[in-house]
């Protein structure tokens, strides 16, 4: 697949002031709900003991819905391991093979040593799940589904050509399918919370929001390379641990584009 058009992600803007007014919300409703607890502790009147659980009810219903907002922009705040890759990769593997349609042919391939990564296990995992139900979805009549990672240093060329790459050793996991494509004129909002083209019922589209904000919790980023009729393919950097190279070595070997 090649890589016909690309989008850089300006759109994790929106998840970001979701959390900001989540945020301060929170540092509203805790005193309100502190207060009404403290005065139900204390007022023995008819009317104060009817209305103060009205009152503290509520107050729990927002805290309980802000800290709901929190956790899906933010991704709650993950238990960092260093992580082989490959074991994550394997284990996403066999649940796809089980739970997938036959018509979809499922391969993987990795390098021989994968750098490690500090990252959180069940979110990682919930990234790598969302991107193979989507290219699931996308494959109603069958196709293939590959599921590759490989070592990947990201110098200074590479960082100006796509915005929100940061130079550094990652390690990128790409997850690429045969199935329909994102038309040019959506690509740019399918990150977008809620964003989805599927029946009702069927997304809800939070799925790619997700793979967003755990991805750059992890100092990471993501690119997504399409096309209408053959496939998409969406590659997921996630900075690596420790490099066999650093980023400085590998960018003097490379050209740097402006001529003599
Ligand atoms: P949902 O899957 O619930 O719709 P997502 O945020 O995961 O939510 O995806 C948003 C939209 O992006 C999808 O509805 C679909 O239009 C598009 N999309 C995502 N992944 C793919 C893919 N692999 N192939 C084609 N379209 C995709």
């Amino acid at each position: 697949l090649e890589a016909q058009f690309f989008r850089a992600q300006r759109l994790e803007s929106i998840g970001t002031l979701a959390s900001g007014i989540a945020h301060d919300l929170n540092n509203v409703l805790a005193p309100i709900l502190m207060t009404a607890q403290l005065l139900e502790s204390q007022l023995n009147d008819q009317r104060s003991k009817r209305l103060l659980p009205i009152l503290i009810s509520n107050a729990k219903r927002g805290a309980n819905l802000v800290k709901q907002v929190l956790s899906f922009t933010r991704g709650i705040e993950g238990d960092r391991t260093l992580l082989q890759l490959k074991h994550l990769i394997t284990e996403i593997q066999q649940i796809v093979k089980e739970t997938f349609p036959k018509s979809i042919e499922v391969s993987t391939s990795q390098e021989q040593t994968l750098w490690t990564v500090s990252g959180d296990a069940t979110q990682l995992h919930q990234v790598l799940i969302n991107l193979c139900v989507n290219a699931r979805d996308a494959m109603p009549n069958g196709g293939q589904l590959t599921i590759s990672a490989e070592n990947f240093i990201v110098d200074k060329n590479y960082a100006k050509m796509y915005i929100d790459a940061q130079v550094g050793s990652y390690v990128v996991i790409t997850v690429t399918d045969t199935g329909v494509g994102i038309p040019q004129e959506i690509i740019d909002r399918i990150f977008e919370p809620f964003f989805t083209t599927k029946d009702l019922g069927k997304g809800t589209g939070l799925g790619l929001s997700t793979v967003l904000g755990i991805v750059k919790s992890h100092g990471g980023f993501v690119h997504v390379y399409s096309e209408v009729g053959k496939g998409t393919q969406f590659k997921v950097f996630l900075p690596a641990q420790e490099a066999m190279e650093t980023p400085e070595e590998q960018e003097l070997e490379l050209p740097n584009g402006n001529g003599e």
